[in-house]
């Protein structure tokens, strides 16, 4: 349970005065997790990217031009536009002891004007003064306030990251709402520790980011956001490493097998193991030998051949007369991972069997007996195999596909469905090394860095979306050539119901042109239907599939060598990599055209061109790291590396050892956070919600 303190800090943003139900549904869209209504921590949380600094206050001749300034002035002439058709712009005349300035406004309200300038009156303006056409001037500006409004105005006023409709100054008085309910809380930060750093605490940070002080309050290195950070990294760190404890003391259990039955799958494949196949094989099976349990990632790219990894892991496991557990992220990969390995493991005398969501009643009571008596070997499915009704005979293996999917929580619930689980995760997001530890703490590592031998490269190119009848046109010689196609269309706002609305259309233009040769799928249709559509395409009946982004994660057609992507410029680098690794998997030739909407801006240029030069996933991902800061990508919460809220990793990288060795040393002193400082950290997992692992510790 959520520690009571910390309940104003959870309470709906509704909850604050001046947030009403339209701007609260527009907070829940910028700012909801996993599509739940927006809380005041979000808010919070979600720091300003800039400042306007209204701190100058020159008098009009020394003001500096096309800066913000506010100025003092009196109301000297109304100037409404002239001629009878009322158009152009409406000026008021002000004035200091020093020289006179323009206020311009287009489509002006003349009954505010007049209410908010009357002439003769002193007014304080804020906004940008620029010199036009002989004279000084401020187009519409910012704040025009008397003594009184004055005194309300922040000097250095926070912008936000906003959504359609939702302004800035419903953010700040929203945040200003939130601060003033925030709780003070014990800190969970050594003093000594914080004093060295000059670090303010939790809340006083939260305080200087969204008040701040000047411009550089906010920037990353500042003070107040190296601690905010910090605590999310420490609050990670300690989550991480309070379940690696956990499953330590769970204790381990060494699985021996000689390994004939790896042996005969192998001899079963068309082809031969890559060295980096062999070599994570190797390190596995001296993991599931040992004493020790087994927490191991496989890290390879996209195409690098992870599942036969896991295959013959799972072999192993099953040689020694124990089960396996194989699971995938979505229906359509767990569905493809058992029709993929079934053939393999009918000729190997291995038995496996599929469990999904989806599954009739009937089949389902037939597999979980069948697991449950140990008369299947391996279980492929989704998240199906956490639930509760779900027992093995003795499950010795879980691996966990494309891992950033699941939470540590659930990774953890399926290491106890059996005695000693060891569990192998695997992603085909190369996270650089330096990364690898926050995401996963001390797991250990194996690299498939090298790609199954034959591989061609992918012919990349960029094109302007207003070529795509010319893409089309070359989609018709493709199509007659035996090509298929995969059409990705682009993710709008985070937001499903557009990108549907986006891959709808498409796939009717499409279809004009190709006919049924075009299917579609995407994130909102029936299982059934999505696995139909997948199907049809897999079949090679469907020759063009347009979909939105649920084709990102390990969907493996190998006739399948053109991938378009529309709006290029709105993907991440590693959603554009994982994308692109769709193709360039079989005999033929493959090609990736990237549409894109001109102009592109400096980070969408900088990613596409590294698309362009490279297909290595690390350099992509290095580079990526590098470019993230930097600008907005779109969908990013959904791409590659989990977000992190407050820290980022280029600017507090450094953070993350300090934080990793806190964390141990916490665990060592205080394991069940029982002490006073334990207590506050307790109150910190829950802020930054890793309670999977405050529920590790007796409550207190
Ligand atoms: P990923 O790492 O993306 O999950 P897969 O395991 O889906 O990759 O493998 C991609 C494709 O490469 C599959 O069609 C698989 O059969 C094939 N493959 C795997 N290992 C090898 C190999 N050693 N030589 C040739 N092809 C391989
Ligand atoms: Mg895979």
């Amino acid at each position: 349970m959520r520690p009571a303190a910390l309940n104003p800090l959870f309470a709906p943003l509704r909850s604050l005065p001046g947030v009403g139900p339209k701007t609260g549904k527009l907070f829940d869209r910028l700012l909801g997790q996993n599509g739940e209504e927006a809380r005041c921590l979000d808010l919070l949380f979600h720091l300003p990217h800039g400042t306007i600094d209204r701190r100058a206050r020159p008098k009009l001749a020394e003001a500096e031009r096309d800066c913000v300034v506010t100025v003092e002035v009196q109301v000297i002439e109304h100037r409404p536009p002239a001629g009878r058709s009322g158009r152009g712009p409406y000026r008021v005349l002000v004035a200091d002891e020093t020289g006179d300035a323009q206020l311009v406004f287009f489509k002006a309200n003349h009954d505010w004007i007049a209410k908010m300038l009357p002439l003769g009156a002193r007014r304080w303006v804020s906004g940008r003064l620029e010199f036009w056409d002989g004279h000084l001037q401020m187009v519409h500006p910012d704040r025009v306030l008397d003594e009184e409004g004055l005194k309300d105005m922040p000097p250095v006023e926070p912008q936000y990251g906003l959504t359609e409709g939702l302004y800035q100054r419903n953010a700040q008085r929203a945040a200003e709402a939130a601060l003033a309910r925030a709780p003070d809380l014990p800190d969970w930060l050594d003093p000594a520790f914080a004093q060295r750093r000059k670090w303010p605490g939790f809340l006083d940070a939260l305080r200087a980011l969204h008040r701040p002080a000047d411009p550089q309050a906010i920037d990353p290195r500042a003070p107040a956001r190296q601690r905010l950070a910090y605590d999310e990294l420490l609050a990670s760190q300690l989550a991480l490493v309070m379940v690696r404890a956990r499953m330590k003391t769970l204790g381990g259990r060494a699985t021996k097998a000689p390994g004939a039955l790896a042996a005969r799958l192998e001899s079963a494949l068309p082809f031969s193991l890559t060295g980096a196949q062999r070599a994570a094989i190797a390190e596995i099976r001296a993991d599931l030998e040992s004493e020790e349990r087994m927490l191991r990632l496989v890290q390879g790219d996209v195409g690098s051949g992870k599942t036969l990894v896991a295959l013959l892991a799972l072999a192993h496991v099953v040689e020694a007369g124990r089960q396996g557990a194989f699971m995938a992220p979505t229906e359509i990969l767990a569905r493809q991972h058992y029709e993929r390995l079934a053939p393999l493991c009918a000729q190997a005398g291995v038995r496996i069997g599929l469990l999904t969501g989806r599954d009739k009643a009937a089949e389902r009571k037939a597999t979980l007996a069948a697991l449950a008596e140990g008369a299947l070997d391996i279980a492929i499915g989704t998240h199906a195999l956490f639930q509760e009704s779900v027992a093995f005979r003795d499950l010795a293996l879980a691996v966990v596909d494309e891992q950033h999917r699941f939470g540590v929580h659930q990774r953890l619930a399926l290491g106890e469905k059996g005695e000693a689980v060891d569990v192998l995760v695997m992603t085909a997001t190369p996270i650089p090394r330096t990364l690898v530890l926050t995401y996963f703490g001390d797991m250990d590592v194996s690299t498939l860095r090298e790609k199954p031998a034959g591989r061609k490269p992918v012919d990349t190119r960029a094109l302007p979306v207003e070529r795509i009848d010319e893409v089309v046109g070359g989609l018709h010689r493709a199509l007659d050539a035996g090509a298929q196609v995969y059409w990705v269309c682009p993710l709008v706002e985070e937001n499903e119901e557009l990108d549907v609305a986006a891959a709808q259309e498409r796939f009717e233009l499409l279809r004009q042109f190709f006919g049924d040769r075009v299917g579609l799928v995407h994130g909102k249709m029936k299982g059934r239907e999505k696995d139909a559509a997948m199907e049809a395409f897999q079949r090679n009946e469907t020759k063009v599939l347009v979909a939105t982004t649920v084709i990102e994660v390990g969907v493996d057609v190998p006739n399948a060598s053109i991938m378009v992507i529309e709006h290029a410029e709105r993907f991440g680098l590693a959603q554009l990599h994982q994308l692109r690794g769709r193709v360039g998997r079989g005999a033929a030739k493959s090609t990736c055209l990237l549409l894109y909407k001109a102009p592109l801006g400096e980070v969408s240029k900088a990613r596409i061109n590294i698309m362009r030069e490279t297909e290595d996933g690390f350099r992509i991902a290095e580079e990526d790291l590098r470019l993230r800061g930097e600008g907005e990508i779109l969908g990013s919460r959904q791409s590659g590396l989990p977000g992190f809220r407050l820290a980022s990793l280029d600017v507090h990288g450094p953070l993350l050892n300090i934080a990793r060795e806190e964390a141990k040393r916490v665990l060592e002193n205080d394991p069940d956070l029982q002490s006073d400082h334990g207590q506050a950290l307790r109150l910190l997992l829950h802020l930054f919600e890793r309670e999977e692992a405050a529920k590790l510790v007796r409550a207190g």
